[in-house]
């Protein structure tokens, strides 16, 4: 039977705002099948969401810090109560294998669980009685924040958003990518119902919203996950009205095999493996560009392709036996290819890998069939732009100083992996450059919500998780109460 089309629309002031132009969103893994219908908002419904949530913010700044944190357990309650209906929702939108969908959902909300747990202590008053007097700091809501979000996590990446910035205090304005914009926008409503009208916003569309959401003068703060060039455009449009910012943006993660990998070690192999071909490759945080000592460089090839051909089965999203899926859209689709025709057509060597479960689903879908680029350069394009697909490079490098160079010359740097002894993997980890360098695991196997995340370099500014994630929405505000008013130094 078929299944129901979903329709979204945009809410302002808490309520569903019917768009004049509806936009269908297809399945990845059948294209001609509408999943469901977003809306297609104009910068006139976005410049009323923000006037609504500039509004809304006089009151809401002032409400008890015990009161948002009730709501957003309520919240998170239902979203856990609805997981199983949303997963499949984002699984039919987003091409993403179900237990990838549930996984992302369950980091969601421990990471809601994490901000309501913590948002106290960390908005807490630091009151310093001083020999001059008593100072208190406060940490401020900041207003009307803006967030704009990509498709390939469009919940964790909302929600890392919307949960410190309402608990702090703030109102926003929520934009999602129309690319996968039906199951988070199902977690939005629900949120949002928990709290006063015009706290939580959200309206969708192209870039002329995200323009509006970007420049508005009453927009405080911008909280953007996506790509390089589009932050590009963001700092720009924000720079009149001097915005605060938190960018996570792409890319370009290496892993490191030190020579004393264990390539025997069919656990470790099997998590490089996940953390170059999870979510068909489209994380920001996943390993995008493999380095391997030279030492045991051919056993280790010969090893991974072993396990990469185990654990890779394509497929439906639904069937229980498939870990990879389909790309989320042609285009990108379209753009991995490239860049893996690029690297073959200056010789490298690129090896098939994993099992195609149903070859004719695999035709009609957005499939890619995951693979390994054996041979190419440092300065090819398969190793220098962020592929976000399932394709990965494996390069060899001569010693530890040669692969920390590898590495870190790249314009990102958002994640890291070294492999090998723990001691040695330490050593080496502490010259790269990145916001997080994980040790014998990557991407989001070793994501932690109770510690920073984000990127160094071009790879973003700011971090989301652990205390500074929800720092992030407030401003410091100090009261002083000095007990020597006047400057000596100033003439009477
Ligand atoms: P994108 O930059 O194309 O789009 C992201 C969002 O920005 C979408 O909602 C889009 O509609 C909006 N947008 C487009 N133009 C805009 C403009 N001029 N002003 C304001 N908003 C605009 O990114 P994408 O293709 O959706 O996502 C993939 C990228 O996101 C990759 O580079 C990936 O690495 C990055 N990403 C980073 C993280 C992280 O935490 N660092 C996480 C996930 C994805």
């Amino acid at each position: 039977m078929a299944e129901k089309e979903i329709i979204i629309d945009a809410i302002i002031n808490g309520e569903k705002y019917k768009a004049e132009k509806q936009e269908p969103r297809e399945n990845p893994t059948h294209p001609n099948e509408i999943v469901g219908y977003a809306p297609v908002n104009t910068v006139e419904d976005t410049i009323k969401a923000i006037d609504v949530a500039h509004e809304t913010f006089i009151t809401w700044r002032e409400s008890s810090i015990d009161d948002r944190v009730e709501r957003m357990r309520r919240a998170i309650q239902k979203i856990k109560d609805n997981t199983p209906e949303i997963a499949k929702l984002l699984s039919r939108e987003h091409g993403k294998a179900l237990y990838d969908s549930e996984g992302e959902i369950g980091v969601s909300l421990m990471w809601m669980e994490y901000a309501c747990d913590n948002v106290k202590e960390v908005l807490k008053n630091e009151v310093q009685e001083h020999d001059n007097g008593k100072t208190i700091i406060a940490k401020d809501a900041i207003g009307v924040v803006s967030a704009i979000t990509p498709w390939n996590y469009p919940i964790s990446l909302s929600t890392i958003k919307i949960a410190p910035a309402l608990l702090a205090g703030n109102t926003m304005v929520l934009k999602p990518s129309p690319l996968a914009p039906l199951a988070v926008s199902r977690v939005v409503e629900i949120i949002a119902d928990e709290f006063p009208p015009g706290v939580l916003n959200m309206v969708h569309g192209e870039a002329d919203v995200g323009v509006e959401l970007t420049s508005n003068p009453k927009i405080a703060k911008i909280a953007f996950t996506g790509g390089t060039e589009t932050a590009k455009h963001i700092m720009k449009a924000a720079a009149d009205t001097i915005k605060h910012m938190t960018l996570e943006l792409g890319g370009n993660d290496a892993a490191i095999v030190l020579s004393d990998f264990d390539i025997n070690d069919a656990r470790a192999m099997r998590r490089l493996v996940i953390s170059n071909f999870l979510t068909a490759g489209q994380i920001c945080m996943i390993a995008k560009r493999v380095y391997v000592d030279q030492s045991i460089y051919d056993q280790f090839v010969e090893k991974y392709i072993e396990a990469a051909n185990k654990w890779i089965r394509v497929g439906d999203p639904f069937d229980n036996n498939v870990t990879v899926g389909p790309v989320n859209n042609q285009k990108q689709a379209e753009y991995v290819q490239s860049l893996v025709d690029d690297a073959e057509s200056k010789g490298a060597k690129i090896v098939k890998l994993g099992t195609i479960l149903d070859q004719e689903l695999f035709e009609e879908g957005y499939f890619m069939q995951p693979t390994v680029v054996l041979g190419a350069d440092q300065n090819d394009p398969i190793v220098v732009e962020e592929q976000f697909g399932p394709t990965v490079p494996i390069l060899p490098f001569e010693n530890d100083q040669h692969a920390i160079e590898l590495a870190n010359d790249s314009i990102f740097g958002l994640t890291s992996s070294v492999w090998g002894k723990e001691e040695h993997a330490i050593d080496v980890a502490k010259h790269i450059q990145a916001g997080t360098t994980m040790i014998n695991t990557a991407a989001v196997q070793g994501l932690d919500v109770r510690f920073p995340f984000g990127g160094v370099k071009q790879s973003g500014i700011g971090r989301e998780y652990g205390k500074e994630g929800i720092l992030a929405y407030t401003d410091t505000h100090v009261i002083n109460v000095p007990k020597n008013r006047d400057l000596p130094y100033i003439p009477e």
